[in-house]
């Protein structure tokens, strides 16, 4: 996930260019106005709230409601321990797949199933999709859907881009497919975060920040890696914890599907 964290990084160095004052026209600054249309095209591309590349679903205007995602599983180390986590609270959760993972882990992913968790389309090989040829993208997703969909069948109707990259062909591909573009509203980097104490007071500082804005919390942690399928994922799954423990009174963990 190192890709996201640089492009948001070069994202905000994009916007501070474009608080600057207007400058002579000269060699540097072609290329600072070039630098400032790459930056709006990372925007509409890799910006989770961006609606400009097509529209994706976020959250709707239900303060109060949280659903926890995940992605990049199922990743066999972790994976289990976050099922038992959640059928201990009764809480249902939305998992984007990576597709090539669940063809290894039919079991895990049949057991998410079987326990009510929604499952979602999150490509093949997690490649970022804004700059992939289309053959490349219904490849990687149609490969991923008929994979699951054997599974567990049932229609698999989420898909989330990898690194939230997209344009407006690959959300039409999706869209073609009867699959819902989804994104996220609260994230933090819990892929690199020893600390799951600092993971889930980012998150829950995010989750109060929109509700408090009127929309629901759209979570994304990870419990499993694009590097590597057994990757460690001990803070994400403890973050949870402390994130459920947190709002397991109010009861209003949901799956992304309701909000369709
Ligand atoms: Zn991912």
């Amino acid at each position: 996930m190192l890709l996201e964290v640089d492009k948001f990084a070069a994202l905000e160095a994009a916007t501070f260019a474009g608080a600057l004052p207007a400058v002579a026209v000269t060699a540097g600054a072609v290329a600072f106005a070039a630098g400032l249309a790459w930056g709006g095209l990372s925007y509409c591309a890799l910006w989770p709230e961006s609606q400009i590349f097509g529209e994706t679903l976020i959250a709707p205007k239900r303060p109060g409601e949280i659903a926890l995602t995940y992605d990049d599983g199922p990743n066999p180390a972790w994976t289990p321990q976050l099922l038992d986590i959640l059928a201990r609270q009764n809480i249902k959760a939305t998992f984007f797949l990576i597709g090539s993972y669940a063809a290894r882990e039919a079991a895990l992913v049949r057991q998410m199933a079987a326990a009510g968790h929604v499952i979602g389309n999150h490509s093949w090989h997690h490649p970022n999709l804004a700059l992939t040829g289309a053959a490349r993208v219904r490849n990687e997703l149609v490969r991923t859907k008929a994979t699951i969909e054997g599974i567990i069948g049932k229609e698999v109707k989420l898909f989330r881009p990898p690194f939230g990259a997209r344009r407006p062909e690959v959300l039409k591909i999706a869209r073609s497919m009867g699959m819902t573009p989804v994104m996220w509203n609260c994230m933090t980097t819990d892929w690199s975060t020893t600390d799951p104490e600092l993971i889930a007071k980012r998150l829950i500082a995010k989750v109060e920040k929109n509700w408090a804005r009127g929309v629901a919390a759209n979570v994304v942690l990870h419990d499993g890696s694009h590097l590597t399928p057994t990757a460690y994922r001990g803070p994400s799954i403890t973050a949870t914890k402390r994130i459920i423990s947190q709002y397991k009174r109010t009861n209003n963990f949901v799956t992304v599907d309701g909000w369709m």
